[in-house]
């Protein structure tokens, strides 16, 4: 982080402006805003200008720039075009401690101006550290049309109240609690319906009700790796969470996007490594449900495609607990679209099938046969060590040597990489290219189609492999 973003206290402070034009205007607009005092010294000053400055109780000097309209000054910004001028004003101000801003030169900045969402009293702030103002602007844009208005006036009705709930609940958690409940509830719901006064006798209500602390579990899929792909519904509680239990095909960006202070559990599963078996991992939801906890079971994939999804939220119904299932973008969905495979295609294949690939007792406990129709794309998952077995016996039940499959190691991630082979030819290859787990295969001729697709944007080159024959 090259700048820490702070808030600043301005109210009746005598804060120094630079220059008089548009863009000075433009600053001392902010400035008034945060109820500065403004005193501008520039040569000229359009009347705007001016008018502000007498509104803010300021003062104006026209004229050049001297030291000494630097002394009791609690900030300084800088918006003239004279690169000389600029440079001895930053340099002067940072003799004297003063913090100061030149407009459009980072490099003369002790402080800079980020742009700005203004709910006040909620005010969001979006700084590139000066290396892209436009890209700041343009996420400026994003967040303000998904922030709507009324989170200012929401903002203002909880501060009233805030003392209060202070004396109601002494312990910081279950403030926390309290006010996540609040602001996410009906009460919220209301201010942005508009109807501020209702919200008001609801939250007055709620302070003096007794707390209902049973916790939640919300078991959601996080995706194949890709933190992009996750859904809005999944970081939204994700976000919520006080514990979060993941396992190893979560990547860490996306448990970065866990809330900061939520504790995270590492629960395993690679495949001979369980770090908490399953049995463990159930109880463990129930107890940290059962103290009131609200959490997420960050699964890789959807949870319940070949994720035990069922057999966690069984326990939990059996407990009465309650929870919510988030779909998650499964491995074949990510790793087809990120690798320019499509899985069905009206002219290779009417139907996909997923399947493990993990082989309990060698070859018997999957149905070959009907794998081995054309006209049929297969998804293996978890098929790296079975892989022999599963090309060999495919073979064996009437696919042909030729057919086309593909295996996806970490597939949409920075990491992914392809590698398109023949059922005969996959397991030597696989060997010779040192393929590690988590991968799926794809069998099918759709796999061919991966070559017309080359130019998908996903496709990494660089991890690529070429069509080995
Ligand atoms: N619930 C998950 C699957 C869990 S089983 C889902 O819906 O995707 C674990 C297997 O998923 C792995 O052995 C591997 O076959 C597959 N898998 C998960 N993430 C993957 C990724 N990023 N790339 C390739 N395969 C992946």
């Amino acid at each position: 982080m090259d700048f820490l973003p702070l808030y600043f206290e301005l109210q009746n402070k005598p804060c120094l402006l630079i220059g008089g034009g548009n863009i000075a205007y433009r600053k001392a607009t902010l400035l008034a805003k945060a109820g500065a005092c403004l005193h501008v010294v520039s040569k000229e000053v359009s009347d705007e200008l001016a008018q502000l400055v007498e509104r803010t109780k300021g003062s104006v000097r026209l004229g050049d720039y001297q030291t000494d309209d630097l002394n009791d000054k609690f900030l300084v910004i800088a918006a003239t075009d004279d690169h000389e001028l600029n440079q001895r004003v930053s340099a002067d101000a940072h003799d004297q401690h003063i913090p100061v801003n030149v407009v459009d030169s980072p490099e003369l900045c002790s402080f800079i101006l980020p742009a700005i969402i203004d709910r006040s009293p909620l005010v969001i702030s979006v700084s590139s550290g000066g290396k892209s103002p436009v890209l700041a602007r343009m996420l400026r844009s994003k967040i303000e049309s998904s922030i709507p208005a009324a989170y200012g006036k929401l903002a203002s009705l909880v501060g009233g109240f805030r003392d209060q709930v202070k004396q109601r609940f002494s312990n910081i958690e279950d403030r926390r609690l309290f006010w996540e409940d609040v602001l996410q509830g009906p009460i919220a719901e209301m201010v942005f319906a508009g109807k501020s006064q209702v919200a008001e006798n609801m939250l007055a209500k709620r302070i003096n009700e007794e707390s209902n602390n049973t916790g939640e579990v919300y078991l959601v899929g996080a995706g194949p790796g890709d933190p992009d792909l996750l859904t809005f519904k999944a970081l939204r509680l994700m976000q919520k969470a006080d514990v979060v239990l993941y396992d190893r095909l979560v990547s860490e960006a996306i448990l970065e996007m866990t809330r900061r202070d939520a504790d995270r559990i590492y629960v395993g599963k690679s495949r001979s490594d369980h770090a908490v078996p399953q049995e463990g991992i159930n109880q463990l939801l129930i107890r940290l449900a059962k103290e009131g906890k609200r959490v997420v079971r960050l699964k890789g994939g959807d949870p319940f495609i070949f994720g035990r999804g069922g057999e966690e939220i069984e326990e939990l119904a059996a407990h009465k607990i309650p929870f919510q299932v988030v779909p998650g973008i499964t491995a074949a969905a990510g790793c087809a679209s990120y690798s320019g495979i499509p899985l069905t295609h009206r002219n290779y294949a009417q139907s996909v099938c997923f399947v493990t690939g993990h082989l309990k007792d060698g070859t018997s406990n999957l149905n070959w046969r009907e794998l081995v129709q054309t006209n049929q794309t297969v998804v293996f998952y978890m098929g790296l060590v079975g892989l022999p077995i599963i090309c060999e016996q495919l073979i064996q039940h009437g696919r042909s040597p030729d057919t086309p499959i593909a295996i996806i190691q970490q597939g949409t991630t920075a990491q992914q990489r392809v590698l398109c082979s023949t059922l005969r030819d996959m397991p030597g290859a696989v060997v010779r290219e040192k393929i590690k787990a988590p991968t799926l295969l794809i069998v099918g001729e759709v796999v061919s189609l991966r070559e017309k697709l080359a130019w998908f944007e996903h496709i990494q080159p660089e991890n690529d492999y070429k069509l080995l024959k």
